[in-house]
């Protein structure tokens, strides 16, 4: 059947990039884009970052050709009302209590925040407690920045980093509280760890690892955050930053597979027929392994969200996933890059931790499986190309042997 209807559920950068790209590869038909924000699609990695460091609050991040969605575009927006059930037999998407019919269906429902297990009914809901996932809980934590809040930020990974460094650089009190032993231990590995919690604490920032919260006090709103050490720290504002989960909830009972994720193969598809997954919510299968991989990066979400809405809607053969794993983050003015994924036997640091200025290759077998690159910004091309080639763990030492003497020749970061 030539689709003539594509519906894509979820109005973020994934939903943007499959309406785009149906657009791009000549399709022509009646385009839908569903989404549960009532904002047009904006950008999540400034809202940890520049939205939070300007100023003034800066305009929303809106994507550049989000803009141009209608009348551009030609593409039907129902935005601020989620879809709630999905019928693949009758192939339609419940928004709202209308029924949307569909030929081809991508699903593009990324992920929402955990919620920390102390703030969950029946405890009471605090003000000044959030999570930073979307462009309200970014204002919200901001406005409380711009009042001089005494921060706790629950979670060492990269936003909650990113939040810690933008309210030490505001000269505030922050506390991070961290489960691991250092920061990112258990993903990147403890050398790698040991130099991410050097950068908090020589920033100001207090760093509890080993640490848990086992409650939250305060009169409707939050004043101090109990750790597992029996200790407390007072709080104006709480930032949680513990992961997230695919928002998948609304797929229940439509047979669509999921697990931890919406399970599709290398070309997105799910085994629900006419339906595709992309970005945060789609654990896909890696081509050639019986492995699935589910990643929350950007340009992860970018590349998937075109390649599933030509997948599906597109004149041409399907296509498979081939994006490498790229993510990075900036804290305390430092860039941090991972290109590829943290796995394997052997971590190998060149390069200098104390300043810091490195690169860590990630051995799996015999195989580069990812780099990490700490103020390296010039080195991650190389290190993706090598990646995406499969090279071994000799190619990878060699190249990185290069880098390092061409560095310290330059003198360069
Ligand atoms: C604060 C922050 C900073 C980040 N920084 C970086 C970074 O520096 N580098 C990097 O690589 N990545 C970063 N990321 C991750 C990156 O932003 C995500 O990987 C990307 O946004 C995923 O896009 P997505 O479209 O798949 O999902 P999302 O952006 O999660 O969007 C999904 C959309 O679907 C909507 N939705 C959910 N359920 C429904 C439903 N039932 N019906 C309709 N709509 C629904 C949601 O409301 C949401 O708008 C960051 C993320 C955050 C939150």
């Amino acid at each position: 059947m030539t689709p003539r209807r594509l519906v894509v559920v979820g109005a973020s950068l994934a939903g943007l990039r499959a309406v785009t790209a149906a657009r791009e590869c000549g399709f022509d038909g009646r385009v839908t884009l569903v989404g549960a924000e009532e904002h047009l699609p904006y950008d999540r990695p400034p809202l940890s970052k520049e939205f939070l460091a300007a100023e003034e609050e800066p305009p929303p991040p809106t994507h550049p050709d989000a803009a141009l969605l209608r009348d551009g575009l030609g593409v039907e927006l129902l935005l601020g009302e989620p879809a709630t059930a999905l019928d693949p037999t009758a192939r339609t998407v419940t928004v709202g209590g209308a029924e949307i019919p569909y030929d081809a269906l991508v699903i593009a429902t990324g992920a929402r925040p955990r919620v920390l297990p102390a703030h969950r009914p029946p405890a009471p809901p605090l003000d000044g407690v959030h999570p930073l996932r979307t462009l309200d809980d970014a204002r919200a934590v901001r406005r409380a920045l711009d009042a001089g809040a005494r921060t706790v930020v629950v979670g060492a990974g990269f936003i909650g980093s990113e939040v810690a460094s933008e309210a030490r650089r505001r000269g505030l009190d922050v506390t991070v509280v961290e489960a691991l032993p250092a920061p990112m231990s258990r993903s990147l590995g403890a050398e790698t760890g040991a130099v991410f919690a050097d950068l908090h604490t020589t920033h100001g920032t207090e760093l509890r690892c080993d640490t848990t919260v086992t409650g939250i006090e305060g009169h409707g709103r939050v004043e101090r955050v109990l750790l597992s050490d029996g200790s407390a720290v007072e709080a104006d504002l709480v930032v949680v930053g513990i992961g997230a989960a695919p928002a998948t909830e609304w797929l229940a009972g439509s047979g669509v597979a999921v697990r931890d994720g919406v399970l599709c193969d290398p070309y997105l598809a799910t085994g629900t027929p006419g339906v595709w997954a992309a970005g945060d919510v789609a654990r896909r299968q890696l081509a050639g392994h019986g492995r699935t991989l589910r990643l929350e990066h950007w340009t992860n979400a970018a590349e998937q969200g075109a390649l599933a809405a030509r997948n599906a809607v597109g004149p041409g053969p399907a296509e498979p996933c081939t994006t490498v794993p790229y993510f990075w983050s900036q804290w305390y003015g430092h860039r941090i890059q991972f290109v590829g994924l943290p796995e394997g036997e052997q971590v190998e640091i060149l390069g200098d931790t104390a300043t810091p200025c490195f690169i860590a290759l990630y051995r799996s077998g015999d195989r580069l499986a990812g780099a990490l690159a700490v103020n390296r910004a010039g080195a991650v091309p190389g290190l993706r190309r090598l990646v995406r080639a499969g090279a071994s763990w000799a190619q990878a030492l060699a190249h990185a042997g290069r880098l390092a003497t061409s560095s310290s020749t330059k003198g360069t970061k």
